[in-house]
């Protein structure tokens, strides 16, 4: 059932069983979960249907710390979240990013990967991809063309990537969410402030704003906050009339620790003969499915540095000028002609046949873009500022910090790499001019990928952690966070397929303890 919560009665009050706020990814991963079940559940969603800049402006907020792209274009406030223009890139995290290591401060998950394994295996239906299989090996087997590099398996590995449509969730799962009996979707119904209890040990409302004028409360038995980790932490810390620093922040850690994925050019490889690495290559409508080089777990141990990846992309940086010269624009040139059925039958033809592998042609030359982790940071950080929003919510400003193991590990990861590509005869590795040396610190514009994490990390210790290892906010009974707001550390891969499977699991555990 779906309600524009502008319509309804100035001072409604709804009463449910679960309340979702946010309705993007995770937001709508965990209510799909409960539609045909006996429980009413109430999804609150601040935007409409389609994109709009008046709500759009809810997310702008100061950059005071390491430049970062525009917060109100970084994520969407419309039903469907920021899944309306993700890439849809999608893979695990490794075992090794939910270890504790001791030359990554901060790091250790309270759970591990196979914990999230069987939940892995679900979100990959709820965003499309094919079968939950990241074994460089399985894809070989299925079209022997796609041949890993002949470098040490003990230091180099295949980090495999599988490729959403991109899943528009706000598309895709619209008529699931409004046609089903036991999910009210509110929209234009913004969440403003948390509402406690006076020992601040549970939640007794959801005070919502609409953009005409409108005021209205939820009550319901739980809570989940689903609206990104930007907008996550914004609302714990604007609730701040019974515990003043804000819900959930008896130890200061809202906000803190936000992380992205440093997602930039690094260096160039050139082989000594040409190969057309199908394995490691990508056209948006042919491959669901490619590698990525990456560093095994014990060579990371080993250099004590962060967890990252490199994408090999056809031609060569200019260093000079910092572009770069594409020895193949014909096949992109190509690809941009197409009509939108033809993409989408490509996309389903490769998706039914994962042996199917368009032809690349052998080339010396591939940039090498980063993935990779940022070490946990507590200045790196989320803060309201004295500016409000229409509704009257105060803005974020966003700290974005960096460290010296971030950009020591992305120089050792390209040196390891260049030393095994060197020994095994492949070919050589040119390192970017501003990576060569730590010293030298970052360029102007250190790219992130668009991912937010970390706002509301998990621990079990309530003085390291927001929330514990189901999600739920420490000392407050009701309350749960869900998305990448609750990653402890970043990992490698992108994080959407990740925070789907913690939300379905967080699904599960509130069914598991449903009165
Ligand atoms: C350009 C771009 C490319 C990306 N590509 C990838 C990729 O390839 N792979 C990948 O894994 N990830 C990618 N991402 C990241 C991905 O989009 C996010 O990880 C994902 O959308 C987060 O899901 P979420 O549900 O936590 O947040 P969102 O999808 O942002 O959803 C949050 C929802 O909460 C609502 N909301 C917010 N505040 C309130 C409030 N106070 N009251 C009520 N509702 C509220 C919002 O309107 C929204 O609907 C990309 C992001 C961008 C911007």
């Amino acid at each position: 059932m779906h309600t524009d919560a502008r319509e309804l009665e100035d001072g409604t009050l709804i009463e449910g069983d679960l309340c979702i706020v946010g309705a993007g990814a995770a937001g709508i991963s965990m209510a799909l979960e409960w539609a045909g079940t006996s429980h009413d559940v109430i999804l609150l969603e601040g935007g409409g249907f389609e994109v709009e800049a008046q709500m759009q402006d809810r997310y702008r907020g100061d950059i005071v710390g390491q430049p970062y792209f525009p917060l109100n274009a970084a994520r969407l406030h419309a039903f469907g979240g920021t899944t309306g223009h993700w890439a849809g890139f999608c893979a695990p995290y490794d075992p090794i990013d939910f270890e504790e290591r001791e030359w990554v401060p901060h790091s250790g998950w309270p759970i591990g990967r196979e914990e999230l394994d069987p939940y892995y295996q679900r979100a990959h239906e709820l965003v499309e991809l094919g079968p939950y299989a990241y074994d460089a090996a399985y894809w070989t087997q299925q079209n022997p063309s796609r041949k890993a590099l002949p470098l040490s398996e003990e230091v180099v590995r295949t980090k495999m990537w599988q490729f959403s449509p991109p899943t528009r969730f706000g598309h895709a799962y619209r008529d699931d969410i409004t046609e089903a009996d036991t999910i009210r979707l509110y929209t234009y119904a913004n969440a403003v402030e948390v509402e406690a209890n006076d020992s601040v040990r549970a939640v007794e409302g959801i005070r919502v704003k609409t953009p005409n004028g409108k005021a209205h409360r939820v009550s319901a038995r739980r809570y989940v906050l689903a609206c990104g980790a930007i907008q996550n932490a914004r609302l714990l810390l604007a609730s701040n009339r019974k515990a003043p620093e804000g819900l959930g922040n008896d130890h200061d850690l809202v906000g803190r620790y936000f992380m992205e994925h440093i997602e930039m050019p690094g260096a160039q490889l050139v082989l000594a003969e040409p190969r057309p690495l199908a394995l490691y290559m990508h056209t948006f409508f042919e491959t669901t499915a490619r590698g990525e080089v990456a560093l095994t777990a014990e060579a990371q141990r080993t250099r004590a540095i962060l967890n990252g990846t490199a994408s090999l992309n056809p031609g060569v940086y200019d260093a000079l000028r910092g572009t770069f010269q594409q020895l193949t624009p014909e096949w992109v040139e190509q690809n941009l002609q197409l009509s939108p059925e033809e993409m989408e039958r490509r996309r389903a033809r490769s998706r039914q046949d994962t042996s199917r592998q368009p032809a690349f042609p052998a080339r010396r030359a591939f940039k090498l873009f980063t993935r990779q982790e940022q070490a946990p940071n507590p200045h790196s950080r989320v803060t309201l500022t004295d500016e409000a929003d229409a509704l009257g919510m105060p803005r974020v400003a966003l700290d974005w910090q960096l460290t010296a193991l971030d950009k020591r590990s992305m120089r050792t990861f390209y040196e390891v790499l260049g030393q095994e590509v060197g020994r095994s005869g492949v070919g050589r590795v040119r390192l970017l001019e501003w990576l060569q040396d730590d010293e030298a610190g970052w360029p102007d514009f250190v790219s992130g990928g668009w991912h937010h994490m970390g706002t509301a990390r998990m621990h079990d210790d309530p003085r390291q952690g927001v929330v514990d290892a189901d999600g739920k906010v420490h000392g407050i009974g009701n309350l749960y966070v869900a998305g990448s707001a609750v990653y402890p550390t970043a990992g490698a891969a992108n994080p959407t397929l990740t925070l789907i499977a913690l939300t379905l699991r967080l699904s599960d555990h509130l069914k598991a303890t449903a009165d």
